[in-house]
Order: structure tokens, then sequence, then C-alpha cells
């Protein structure tokens, strides 16, 4: 892995058919943080990742990887810096699962030794727990195989910086926790990892800090007891909260009486 660089979004917007769906963005990935970013549906997370991934180019602002542009970056030096998990998963030919995972590690190419590759493609099987899947297609596995497949792809990507769009939509109950320990194992490492998440406890249980995007805005961003407070919920998800403590992290649950 090459050295972590800050990844910072300047005043970035987006505008899309007539409307500005990521308005006016300013945040910092850092090096050796989790932050989870929140959101109603369709608050523009899955496009600001899109953003910081250099995937999609902002209509106005900037993104830089340390000192330079992250668009001006070529094609495998952004491929080296970052990896992504996308919403869709796509993978349509029928590949079996090892293969998929060992495409992860293209950008690394006569750059890494097959004992690297080896080590890298072992760690992220376990690390996902898809070693039972190694010998399936990708298209006959359920959504969270699918999922577990994808991250351990992403894993073996050997990047700085990890940028993660809804990992744990699809997972049950031990697979999400699974999946929130490798994100901050990774953090942990000195890696940038951001995760997108729908469950603020877990997001809260989990990251350093938490971003929470609306209508495209960064509506606040800080530590989780900072953010999640039910004033904020209640205006950005229009749902009454109560936050309860447990193990030193607020849960958030909605008040249904
Ligand atoms: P989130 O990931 O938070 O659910 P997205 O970033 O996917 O939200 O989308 C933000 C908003 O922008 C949504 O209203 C979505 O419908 C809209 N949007 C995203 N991509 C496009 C596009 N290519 N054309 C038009 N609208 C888009
Ligand atoms: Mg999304």
């Amino acid at each position: 892995m090459i050295a972590t660089p800050s990844l910072r979004a300047d005043r970035v917007s987006v505008d899309t058919g007539g409307r500005t769906i990521l308005d006016d963005v300013t945040f910092e990935v850092v090096p050796g943080a989790l932050l989870a970013l929140v959101g109603p549906n369709g608050a523009g997370k899955s496009t600001l990742l899109g953003v910081l991934a250099g995937e999609l180019a902002p209509s106005r602002g900037t993104v830089r990887l340390g000192e330079r542009r992250l668009r001006e970056l070529r094609h495998l030096e952004r491929s080296r810096a970052r990896a992504v998990l996308t919403q869709e998963n796509a993978v349509s030919f029928p590949f079996s699962v090892r293969d998929v995972v060992e495409m992860g590690r293209a950008p690394w190419a006569r750059l890494a030794s097959l004992a690297e590759d080896e080590a890298a493609i072992d760690a992220a099987i376990d690390a996902t727990d898809i070693r039972h899947l190694l010998t399936r297609t990708y298209p006959s596995l359920s959504g969270g195989e699918r999922a577990r497949v994808s991250l351990a792809r992403v894993l073996v990507q050997d990047t700085p910086i990890v940028l993660l769009d809804e990992p744990t939509a699809a997972l049950d109950l031990g697979h999400q926790e699974d999946v929130m320990r490798v994100a901050r194992r990774l953090a942990r490492a000195g890696r940038a990892v951001v995760v997108v998440l729908h469950d603020l406890s877990l997001a809260a249980a989990y990251a350093d800090r938490i971003a929470l995007l609306a209508d495209g805005r960064l509506a606040a961003i800080g530590a989780p007891d900072a953010v999640l407070t039910p004033e904020l919920i209640a205006r950005v998800y229009r749902v009454d909260v109560d936050i309860v403590r447990h193990e030193g992290a607020p849960l958030v649950v909605p008040r249904r009486a």
C-alpha cells in the first residue's frame, strides 16, 4: 500500500438534469479514521462517493488527493489510490468467485509479487467469510454473498483510501458486524475509510465521525454524539427518535407510541 494522502472535497457541487444534487460540500477524508456517511434516500451520498472516487466530475469545486487534483491523476494512479464498492456490484458474466476477487489485483499487475498477490487475496477471503464460495459462479450467489465477494475485491486492491457504498445493505446481522469490524480495522491500520450506511446506530458504534447529508448539503459532520441528536434527526429524517446509550455509543430508537 502507498502512504495515505488526505482526500479533500472543497465546495463541491453537482448539477444533473437541471437540479443541484450536491450543493457546496466541503469535507476531508482523514487517514486513520472511519467516516460514516449517512442521510435519507436521494440525499446525494452515492453522488458524493462518486465525486470522491474521481468517477464523477463536480460541476463546481475541486477534489484533491494530497496536493493534486483527483481528476488530473492517471487512471492507474487513481486505481492504486482508492478502491470503491458501488451499490450495484454488477458482474454479469459467470466468473467464479475466486476470479472476481483476483480481478481486484489488476492495478498491481507487474508491481506486486505473486506472494503479495496471494497474501492479499487470502486475507480478503477470510475477512469477508467467502472461502466456501470460491468455486461458485458470481451470478449464482445471493445478494448478501455477492456483497461480501464485492467487498473482498475492494480489499485486495490494498488502497490507502477505501470508499464503501452501503456495504451492509444486503447483509444479515452477523455479517453486518463483520463488515464494520473490517472497515474499522482498515482505518486503524492507517487507511482513510468512508462507509455509506443507513443504520445510524451501526454508524455510531463503529465510526470515528459521521457526516449527515440532507438534500445534497452537509447538514452536520462530527463525532457520533454531536451529530446524532433527536432535533437534527427529526429535521432531516422526519422521524421522532430517542437516543439511548449502549456500551458507550448512542443507539437511535424511533418513537413508535
Ligand atoms: P443517495 O445515494 O443518497 O440515495 P444519490 O446520490 O444516488 O442519493 O442521488 C441523489 C439525487 O440525485 C437523487 O434524487 C437521484 O435521483 C438524483 N440523481 C442521481 N444521479 C442522477 C442522474 N444521473 N440524473 C438525474 N438525477 C440523478
Ligand atoms: Mg446511494
